[in-house]
């Protein structure tokens, strides 16, 4: 993520009570119990589940701009992780459900604290074995304001609305194991009156009208967080095409931005630059499309949505993303989208080297070098707010602070001048594919760095991720 300050509204998400009883065992000798109701990150204890890996969401939603409301079917396809009496799906706001069956049969819910959506199937689940969750649901999906956090969930725009689901939102839209560690591939089935246009993550399979409704398909096969799931739907103009290293680029222009055509192309061209430059520089884009949306979602923030980020540019009309945004939120791809945090506390893993992804474009563009760069974010006083709190476990609420972005990315150049040019070079590529489509810790960044350049990082990170304070140099 990449935002600009801004007045934030005060709603704050309750904590779950979900107090677990042991429903009574299937058979004669093996025992059911219920799946945990979070997935044990200590900064949101109530976001993902125990008990079960999703494999696949099949999300299919139909938009009605009279209401801005949705109707939708979300079938989640998941294995279980150990013999479940029940699970629960994270699912919050005013949704209402009309009907909910597992394995295509009825099956008994609750809804309590935050976001625990509670399912009993009718038999328990026996460890290892897949099964699927269809939940049929309408209303007009939660738009989530956080006090230090900012806005999430479904943000309708003055002609549709856009899911934007860090740290949390994915579960105000469809029922989910809201946490980055349970990765999934997706299927978007959008449909919006003819005249909007539906757009996701993944690629697009299917289009068609009937009805004065037109419906697309997008399939996401590369697997994708939650927090990273997008949907975007009002009038939008889009351009496809092909990076120069062939990569499938899809770009959209929110119209109520008054993009030129010129601009909406410079956009176009300069994602397509930016993927490319930065494929030569961290490794094989580790997904199937690359691209971007503008939008007028007064968030005023861009968001790293996987493989297609989206830019709130709104309060500028016409305005298209700098290279320097693009950098950040495109660096994002490998770093934070294919290579996610365990916790939420590793998010400057994330940060840190979108921040660093800034840097290297600009010092390769004609641009402030990387030196000059940390030279100037290393002079903000001792004294300054930006020393205070851990880079590796900055709190909850500072989880988006500039503690996370301006010092990981300063930890990161001096990594670099520590294990020297080549091995760091070689990192850039090597972090990525070791951990593609996984999750990471700060500590398996450490080993990794200091296996790959042979050099004991310990110093390194005590000061820059692990401690409070102005590291000297
Ligand atoms: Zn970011």
């Amino acid at each position: 993520m990449s935002r600009t300050p801004r007045a934030l509204a005060a709603v704050t998400l309750g904590v779950a009570a979900s107090l677990a009883v042991t429903a009574a065992p299937a058979g004669a000798a093996e025992r059911f119990t219920p799946g945990a109701p979070g997935a044990g990150d200590p900064y949101f204890p109530d976001m993902g589940n125990g008990g079960y890996d999703v494999a696949h969401y099949d999300i299919g939603l139909k938009y009605d701009p009279a209401t801005k409301g949705i109707q939708a079917v979300t079938r989640v396809t998941a294995r279980a992780t150990q013999n479940l009496s029940r699970f629960d799906l994270d699912f919050l706001g005013p949704l209402k459900i009309s009907s909910l069956k597992v394995d295509g049969r009825a099956a008994s819910y609750t809804r309590t604290g935050a976001q625990e959506l509670v399912i009993t199937p009718r038999k328990g689940i026996r460890d290892r074995r897949t099964f699927t969750v269809t939940v049929a649901y309408s209303g007009v999906p939660q738009r989530i304001d956080d006090d230090t956090l900012g806005t999430s969930g479904w943000v309708a725009t003055n002609d549709g609305a856009v899911m934007l689901n860090q740290p949390f939102g994915a579960a105000a839209v469809y029922p989910v194991n809201d946490h980055p560690t349970d990765k999934a591939t997706y299927t978007y089935t959008l449909s919006a009156p003819s005249g909007l246009t539906t757009l996701a993550n993944g690629d697009l399979r299917a289009k068609r009208t009937a009805g004065g409704w037109t419906t697309t398909r997008w399939d996401v096969r590369n697997p994708m967080a939650s927090e990273l799931a997008m949907i975007a739907i009002g009038r939008y103009d889009v351009v496809s095409g092909r990076t120069k290293a062939g990569i499938p680029n899809l770009t959209a222009t929110d119209q109520a931005m008054a993009v030129k055509a010129e601009d909406a192309k410079k956009f176009h061209e300069q994602t397509a630059e930016v993927t490319d430059f930065q494929n030569a520089l961290y490794g094989r884009y580790p997904f199937t499309s690359t691209g971007g949306i503008v939008v007028k979602a007064g968030v005023g923030y861009a968001l790293e949505t996987q493989g297609r980020p989206v830019y709130d540019l709104g309060r500028r009309p016409g305005a298209i993303p700098s290279t320097s945004l693009l950098a950040h939120e495109l660096g994002h791809q490998w770093f934070g989208d294919s290579v996610s945090p365990k916790k939420w506390a590793d998010i400057w893993l994330n940060e840190g080297f979108a921040t660093y992804s800034e840097w290297m474009y600009s010092a390769a563009h004609g641009g402030k070098s990387v030196q000059a760069l940390f030279d100037e974010t290393y002079a903000t006083p001792a004294s300054d707010d930006l020393w205070t709190g851990k880079v590796a476990d900055p709190g909850r609420d500072h989880i988006f602070d500039g503690l996370v972005y301006d010092r990981g990315a300063m930890a990161v150049h001096v990594l670099r001048t520590k294990i020297g040019e080549k091995a760091f070079l070689r990192l850039l590529k090597a972090w990525p594919a070791a951990y593609r489509y996984g999750n990471a810790s700060t500590g398996d960044f450490v080993r990794f760095a200091e296996k790959l350049s042979g050099k004991d990082l310990d110093a390194w990170a005590k000061a820059w991720l692990y401690s409070e304070g102005k590291p000297a140099l």
